[in-house]
Protein backbone atom coordinates (compact mmCIF):
# COMPACT_ATOMS: atom_id res chain seq x y z
CA UNK A 1 0.00 0.00 0.00
CA UNK A 2 2.97 2.58 -0.90
CA UNK A 3 0.82 5.24 -2.57
CA UNK A 4 -2.64 5.35 -1.03
CA UNK A 5 -3.99 7.40 1.27
CA UNK A 6 -3.97 4.26 3.64
CA UNK A 7 -6.70 4.74 6.90
CA UNK A 8 -2.64 4.53 9.06
CA UNK A 9 -2.11 8.24 7.55
CA UNK A 10 -5.44 9.79 8.14
CA UNK A 11 -5.46 9.83 12.00
CA UNK A 12 -2.28 12.28 12.01
CA UNK A 13 -4.91 14.75 10.04
CA UNK A 14 -7.96 13.66 11.82
CA UNK A 15 -5.68 14.08 15.27
CA UNK A 16 -4.73 17.84 13.97
CA UNK A 17 -7.90 18.75 12.78
CA UNK A 18 -9.67 17.92 15.99
CA UNK A 19 -6.78 19.62 18.04
CA UNK A 20 -7.70 22.60 16.42
CA UNK A 21 -11.26 22.49 16.51
CA UNK A 22 -10.73 21.62 20.54
CA UNK A 23 -8.93 24.56 20.49
CA UNK A 24 -10.98 27.00 19.15
CA UNK A 25 -14.08 25.71 21.22
CA UNK A 26 -12.64 26.05 24.65
CA UNK A 27 -10.70 29.21 24.20
CA UNK A 28 -12.85 31.24 21.75
CA UNK A 29 -11.76 32.88 18.33
CA UNK A 30 -10.15 35.72 19.90
CA UNK A 31 -7.52 33.94 22.19
CA UNK A 32 -7.25 31.04 19.72
CA UNK A 33 -4.10 32.14 17.95
CA UNK A 34 -2.17 32.34 21.67
CA UNK A 35 -4.21 29.18 22.77
CA UNK A 36 -2.32 27.23 20.04
CA UNK A 37 0.74 28.51 20.62
CA UNK A 38 0.82 27.96 24.30
CA UNK A 39 -0.97 23.83 24.61
CA UNK A 40 0.49 20.89 23.92
CA UNK A 41 -0.68 18.91 20.92
CA UNK A 42 -4.32 17.41 21.81
CA UNK A 43 -3.75 14.37 19.36
CA UNK A 44 -6.09 11.77 20.06
CA UNK A 45 -6.94 12.86 23.67
CA UNK A 46 -9.87 13.27 24.66
CA UNK A 47 -9.85 16.77 26.29
CA UNK A 48 -10.64 16.11 30.38
CA UNK A 49 -13.61 19.29 30.33
CA UNK A 50 -15.15 17.86 26.66
CA UNK A 51 -18.12 16.69 28.19
CA UNK A 52 -18.77 20.25 29.67
CA UNK A 53 -17.90 22.13 27.20
CA UNK A 54 -19.79 19.79 24.15
CA UNK A 55 -16.62 18.85 22.67
CA UNK A 56 -16.25 16.26 20.36
CA UNK A 57 -13.08 14.69 18.80
CA UNK A 58 -13.41 14.42 14.86
CA UNK A 59 -12.13 10.62 15.57
CA UNK A 60 -15.28 10.15 17.35
CA UNK A 61 -17.78 11.74 15.10
CA UNK A 62 -19.34 8.65 13.60
CA UNK A 63 -23.26 9.14 12.55
CA UNK A 64 -25.24 6.34 11.72
CA UNK A 65 -27.35 6.62 9.08
CA UNK A 66 -30.89 6.07 9.28
CA UNK A 67 -31.26 5.46 6.14
CA UNK A 68 -33.77 2.16 5.26
CA UNK A 69 -31.97 0.14 2.33
CA UNK A 70 -31.31 -2.92 0.84
CA UNK A 71 -27.87 -4.36 2.01
CA UNK A 72 -26.64 -7.30 -0.53
CA UNK A 73 -23.63 -9.34 1.01
CA UNK A 74 -21.87 -10.98 -1.53
CA UNK A 75 -19.44 -13.47 -0.08
CA UNK A 76 -17.83 -14.63 -3.23
CA UNK A 77 -17.16 -12.94 -6.33
CA UNK A 78 -19.85 -13.55 -9.37
CA UNK A 79 -16.64 -14.78 -11.10
CA UNK A 80 -12.76 -15.68 -9.99
CA UNK A 81 -10.88 -12.55 -8.90
CA UNK A 82 -7.47 -11.57 -10.27
CA UNK A 83 -6.53 -9.06 -7.82
CA UNK A 84 -3.80 -7.15 -9.66
CA UNK A 85 -2.72 -4.78 -6.82
CA UNK A 86 -1.18 -6.73 -3.33
CA UNK A 87 1.94 -6.83 -1.05
CA UNK A 88 0.91 -9.82 0.82
CA UNK A 89 4.15 -11.44 2.32
CA UNK A 90 6.22 -9.68 -0.37
CA UNK A 91 9.81 -8.67 0.08
CA UNK A 92 10.37 -5.19 0.62
CA UNK A 93 7.84 -5.68 3.65
CA UNK A 94 4.54 -3.13 2.39
CA UNK A 95 2.05 -5.65 3.06
CA UNK A 96 1.77 -7.84 5.87
CA UNK A 97 3.29 -10.92 6.39
CA UNK A 98 0.71 -14.20 7.19
CA UNK A 99 1.00 -17.29 7.02
CA UNK A 100 0.20 -18.36 2.92
CA UNK A 101 -2.46 -21.06 3.93
CA UNK A 102 -4.16 -18.12 5.18
CA UNK A 103 -3.90 -16.33 2.49
CA UNK A 104 -4.77 -19.36 0.62
CA UNK A 105 -8.16 -19.44 3.27
CA UNK A 106 -9.14 -16.16 2.16
CA UNK A 107 -9.06 -16.69 -1.41
CA UNK A 108 -10.55 -20.51 -1.65
CA UNK A 109 -13.83 -18.91 0.61
CA UNK A 110 -14.12 -15.38 -1.71
CA UNK A 111 -13.14 -16.75 -5.28
CA UNK A 112 -10.01 -15.27 -5.78
CA UNK A 113 -7.67 -17.42 -8.30
CA UNK A 114 -4.87 -15.22 -7.92
CA UNK A 115 -3.12 -12.60 -5.93
CA UNK A 116 -0.13 -10.55 -7.56
CA UNK A 117 2.34 -9.22 -5.59
CA UNK A 118 3.98 -6.37 -6.82
CA UNK A 119 6.75 -5.29 -4.18
CA UNK A 120 8.98 -8.86 -5.00
CA UNK A 121 12.44 -6.70 -4.73
CA UNK A 122 15.25 -9.10 -6.66
CA UNK A 123 17.70 -11.64 -6.31
CA UNK A 124 17.54 -13.50 -2.89
CA UNK A 125 14.51 -11.62 -1.43
CA UNK A 126 12.71 -11.94 -5.08
CA UNK A 127 13.73 -15.92 -4.54
CA UNK A 128 12.73 -15.90 -0.81
CA UNK A 129 8.91 -14.59 -1.90
CA UNK A 130 9.64 -17.10 -5.27
CA UNK A 131 9.66 -20.09 -3.24
CA UNK A 132 7.07 -19.34 -0.05
CA UNK A 133 4.16 -18.47 -2.46
CA UNK A 134 4.60 -19.35 -5.68
CA UNK A 135 6.37 -22.23 -6.18
CA UNK A 136 4.12 -23.78 -3.17
CA UNK A 137 0.78 -22.62 -4.39
CA UNK A 138 1.47 -22.94 -8.30
CA UNK A 139 -1.26 -20.59 -10.14
CA UNK A 140 -1.84 -18.77 -7.39
CA UNK A 141 0.24 -15.96 -7.35
CA UNK A 142 2.43 -13.96 -9.45
CA UNK A 143 5.46 -11.65 -8.27
CA UNK A 144 6.55 -8.63 -9.94
CA UNK A 145 10.17 -7.20 -9.30
CA UNK A 146 11.94 -3.54 -8.85
CA UNK A 147 14.70 -1.83 -9.94
CA UNK A 148 17.70 -1.32 -7.07
CA UNK A 149 17.65 2.81 -6.91
CA UNK A 150 20.54 2.43 -4.42
CA UNK A 151 22.74 1.79 -7.58
CA UNK A 152 21.61 4.75 -9.60
CA UNK A 153 24.89 6.80 -9.86
CA UNK A 154 26.99 3.47 -10.80
CA UNK A 155 28.27 4.27 -14.22
CA UNK A 156 26.73 1.17 -15.82
CA UNK A 157 23.77 1.54 -13.83
CA UNK A 158 21.78 0.64 -17.35
CA UNK A 159 23.85 -2.48 -17.75
CA UNK A 160 23.44 -3.63 -13.98
CA UNK A 161 19.49 -2.95 -14.19
CA UNK A 162 19.12 -5.03 -17.31
CA UNK A 163 21.24 -7.87 -15.59
CA UNK A 164 19.06 -7.52 -12.68
CA UNK A 165 15.63 -7.92 -14.57
CA UNK A 166 17.47 -10.67 -17.10
CA UNK A 167 18.19 -12.70 -13.19
CA UNK A 168 14.87 -11.71 -12.05
CA UNK A 169 12.73 -12.82 -14.88
CA UNK A 170 14.64 -16.45 -14.61
CA UNK A 171 13.76 -16.87 -11.37
CA UNK A 172 9.97 -16.14 -12.22
CA UNK A 173 9.16 -12.22 -11.87
CA UNK A 174 6.60 -11.26 -14.51
CA UNK A 175 6.29 -7.48 -14.35
CA UNK A 176 8.05 -4.83 -13.25
CA UNK A 177 6.98 -2.30 -10.41
CA UNK A 178 7.30 1.20 -10.08
CA UNK A 179 6.72 2.90 -6.34
CA UNK A 180 6.19 6.43 -6.58
CA UNK A 181 9.89 6.69 -4.86
CA UNK A 182 10.37 7.46 -8.33
CA UNK A 183 9.68 11.24 -9.14
CA UNK A 184 9.42 12.01 -5.30
CA UNK A 185 12.34 10.11 -3.49
CA UNK A 186 15.10 8.60 -5.54
CA UNK A 187 17.94 11.30 -6.43
CA UNK A 188 21.44 11.13 -7.67
CA UNK A 189 24.24 11.68 -6.31
CA UNK A 190 24.30 15.36 -6.66
CA UNK A 191 21.02 15.27 -4.81
CA UNK A 192 18.89 15.69 -8.55
CA UNK A 193 15.24 13.76 -8.47
CA UNK A 194 15.33 11.35 -11.03
CA UNK A 195 12.83 11.38 -13.98
CA UNK A 196 11.42 15.06 -13.06
CA UNK A 197 13.69 18.35 -12.57
CA UNK A 198 12.46 18.95 -9.11
CA UNK A 199 9.10 18.21 -7.75
CA UNK A 200 7.10 20.84 -9.34
CA UNK A 201 3.68 19.72 -7.91
CA UNK A 202 1.05 16.95 -8.76
CA UNK A 203 0.30 17.51 -12.45
CA UNK A 204 3.71 17.92 -13.11
CA UNK A 205 4.62 15.22 -11.64
CA UNK A 206 1.89 13.29 -13.91
CA UNK A 207 2.98 14.89 -16.89
CA UNK A 208 6.51 13.08 -16.19
CA UNK A 209 4.93 9.82 -15.96
CA UNK A 210 2.81 10.37 -18.99
CA UNK A 211 5.92 11.42 -20.81
CA UNK A 212 7.16 7.88 -19.82
CA UNK A 213 4.32 5.76 -21.53
CA UNK A 214 4.97 8.00 -24.38
CA UNK A 215 8.15 7.29 -25.02
CA UNK A 216 7.73 3.68 -24.67
CA UNK A 217 4.07 2.75 -27.03
CA UNK A 218 5.33 -0.93 -26.56
CA UNK A 219 5.71 -1.72 -23.22
CA UNK A 220 2.42 -2.06 -21.42
CA UNK A 221 1.77 0.26 -18.24
CA UNK A 222 -0.30 -0.11 -15.48
CA UNK A 223 -1.51 2.94 -13.96
CA UNK A 224 -1.93 2.25 -9.91
CA UNK A 225 -4.52 3.64 -8.31
CA UNK A 226 -6.35 4.59 -11.21
CA UNK A 227 -3.53 7.63 -12.23
CA UNK A 228 -6.32 10.22 -11.02
CA UNK A 229 -9.31 9.03 -9.24
CA UNK A 230 -10.68 12.14 -8.11
CA UNK A 231 -10.42 13.43 -11.76
CA UNK A 232 -12.16 10.64 -13.45
CA UNK A 233 -11.93 13.30 -16.86
CA UNK A 234 -8.22 13.59 -16.63
CA UNK A 235 -8.23 9.49 -16.63
CA UNK A 236 -10.16 9.59 -19.56
CA UNK A 237 -8.28 11.71 -21.41
CA UNK A 238 -5.04 9.76 -20.22
CA UNK A 239 -6.26 6.66 -21.89
CA UNK A 240 -7.54 7.60 -24.69
CA UNK A 241 -4.03 9.12 -25.35
CA UNK A 242 -1.92 6.65 -24.47
CA UNK A 243 -3.42 3.22 -25.67
CA UNK A 244 -0.70 1.36 -24.43
CA UNK A 245 -2.06 2.40 -20.53
CA UNK A 246 -4.23 0.38 -18.42
CA UNK A 247 -5.52 1.41 -14.78
CA UNK A 248 -6.41 -0.36 -11.22
CA UNK A 249 -8.37 0.67 -9.11
CA UNK A 250 -6.06 -0.31 -5.73
CA UNK A 251 -7.36 1.01 -2.39
CA UNK A 252 -9.53 4.15 -4.60
CA UNK A 253 -12.52 2.03 -3.74
CA UNK A 254 -13.59 5.48 -1.63
CA UNK A 255 -12.84 7.89 -4.36
CA UNK A 256 -14.47 6.12 -6.86
CA UNK A 257 -17.38 4.68 -4.55
CA UNK A 258 -18.52 8.42 -4.27
CA UNK A 259 -19.11 8.86 -7.72
CA UNK A 260 -20.80 5.70 -8.89
CA UNK A 261 -22.32 7.16 -12.00
CA UNK A 262 -19.11 8.61 -13.70
CA UNK A 263 -17.12 5.79 -12.64
CA UNK A 264 -19.94 3.02 -13.96
CA UNK A 265 -19.64 5.09 -17.31
CA UNK A 266 -15.58 5.35 -16.97
CA UNK A 267 -15.97 1.06 -16.52
CA UNK A 268 -18.24 0.70 -19.01
CA UNK A 269 -16.33 2.74 -22.17
CA UNK A 270 -13.03 1.46 -20.53
CA UNK A 271 -13.84 -2.02 -20.14
CA UNK A 272 -11.56 -3.58 -21.66
CA UNK A 273 -8.41 -1.75 -19.78
CA UNK A 274 -9.73 -1.68 -16.14
CA UNK A 275 -8.52 -4.12 -13.32
CA UNK A 276 -9.37 -5.48 -10.16
CA UNK A 277 -6.67 -4.02 -7.79
CA UNK A 278 -7.36 -4.23 -3.85
CA UNK A 279 -4.00 -2.91 -2.05
CA UNK A 280 -5.41 -3.89 1.11
CA UNK A 281 -4.87 -6.77 3.89
CA UNK A 282 -5.76 -9.70 2.66
CA UNK A 283 -9.31 -10.63 4.26
CA UNK A 284 -13.14 -12.15 3.52
CA UNK A 285 -14.58 -9.08 4.65
CA UNK A 286 -12.00 -6.81 2.42
CA UNK A 287 -12.38 -8.88 -0.61
CA UNK A 288 -16.59 -8.88 0.02
CA UNK A 289 -16.67 -5.18 0.19
CA UNK A 290 -14.71 -4.37 -3.18
CA UNK A 291 -17.81 -6.97 -4.52
CA UNK A 292 -20.55 -5.74 -3.30
CA UNK A 293 -18.96 -1.96 -4.77
CA UNK A 294 -18.82 -3.61 -7.79
CA UNK A 295 -22.09 -6.34 -7.94
CA UNK A 296 -24.71 -4.44 -6.43
CA UNK A 297 -26.72 -1.49 -6.55
CA UNK A 298 -26.85 -1.03 -2.80
CA UNK A 299 -26.41 2.56 -1.84
CA UNK A 300 -24.40 4.53 1.13
CA UNK A 301 -22.55 1.99 2.88
CA UNK A 302 -18.68 2.13 3.98
CA UNK A 303 -15.82 1.50 1.87
CA UNK A 304 -13.13 -0.41 3.18
CA UNK A 305 -10.82 1.14 5.17
CA UNK A 306 -13.66 3.79 5.88
CA UNK A 307 -13.13 6.79 7.28
CA UNK A 308 -9.75 6.35 6.64
CA UNK A 309 -10.13 8.45 3.09
CA UNK A 310 -12.81 10.82 3.95
CA UNK A 311 -15.99 10.86 5.80
CA UNK A 312 -17.93 9.96 2.91
CA UNK A 313 -20.30 6.65 1.67
CA UNK A 314 -20.13 4.77 -1.53
CA UNK A 315 -23.00 3.11 -3.20
CA UNK A 316 -22.46 -0.04 -5.65
CA UNK A 317 -21.42 0.12 -9.55
CA UNK A 318 -24.24 -2.86 -10.42
CA UNK A 319 -21.70 -3.67 -13.41
CA UNK A 320 -23.35 -5.82 -16.11
CA UNK A 321 -21.62 -9.28 -16.28
CA UNK A 322 -19.46 -9.02 -19.01
CA UNK A 323 -17.79 -5.81 -17.72
CA UNK A 324 -17.50 -7.39 -14.51
CA UNK A 325 -16.19 -10.54 -16.00
CA UNK A 326 -13.17 -8.63 -17.59
CA UNK A 327 -12.77 -6.63 -14.83
CA UNK A 328 -12.01 -9.34 -12.01
CA UNK A 329 -9.79 -11.84 -14.41
CA UNK A 330 -10.73 -11.62 -18.26
CA UNK A 331 -8.27 -8.07 -18.82
CA UNK A 332 -5.28 -9.27 -16.22
CA UNK A 333 -5.07 -12.74 -17.82
CA UNK A 334 -4.96 -10.69 -21.41
CA UNK A 335 -2.54 -8.39 -20.11
CA UNK A 336 -0.37 -11.46 -18.62
CA UNK A 337 -0.69 -13.76 -21.39
CA UNK A 338 1.50 -11.07 -23.75
CA UNK A 339 4.56 -12.34 -21.13
CA UNK A 340 7.27 -14.47 -23.05
CA UNK A 341 9.72 -15.37 -20.89
CA UNK A 342 11.52 -17.75 -23.13
CA UNK A 343 12.52 -14.21 -24.77
CA UNK A 344 13.91 -13.40 -21.61
CA UNK A 345 15.89 -10.55 -23.49
CA UNK A 346 16.23 -6.63 -23.34
CA UNK A 347 13.88 -6.84 -26.47
CA UNK A 348 11.20 -8.34 -24.66
CA UNK A 349 8.92 -5.41 -24.92
CA UNK A 350 5.48 -6.84 -23.91
CA UNK A 351 6.58 -7.58 -20.55
CA UNK A 352 3.55 -5.87 -18.92
ZN1 LIG B 1 0.39 -0.82 -3.42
Amino acid sequence: MESNRKPASSPVFAGRLAAAVLVMAAAGPCRAQTSIQNQPRIGYQAAPDADQNKTLLLKDFNPVSMLHVPVHAVDQAKFYVIDVHNHVNDAARIGEHLPPERVLEVMNKTNVKMIVILTGMWGDRLQAVMDEMVKSYPGRFMVFTQLDWSKVDDPDFGAEMVALLRDSVSRGARGLKFLKDLGLGVRDRAGKLLAGRDYSGFRALLEARNRVFARHPRTTFVSLHMGWPENLDWVSSMLDQYPNVMVEFGAREAELGRQPRRTRELFLKYQDRVMFGTDNEVTEAMYRNHFRWLETADEYFDYWGAPGQGRFKISGLALPDDVLEKLYHKNAEHLFSQFHPSSGSASNKGAP
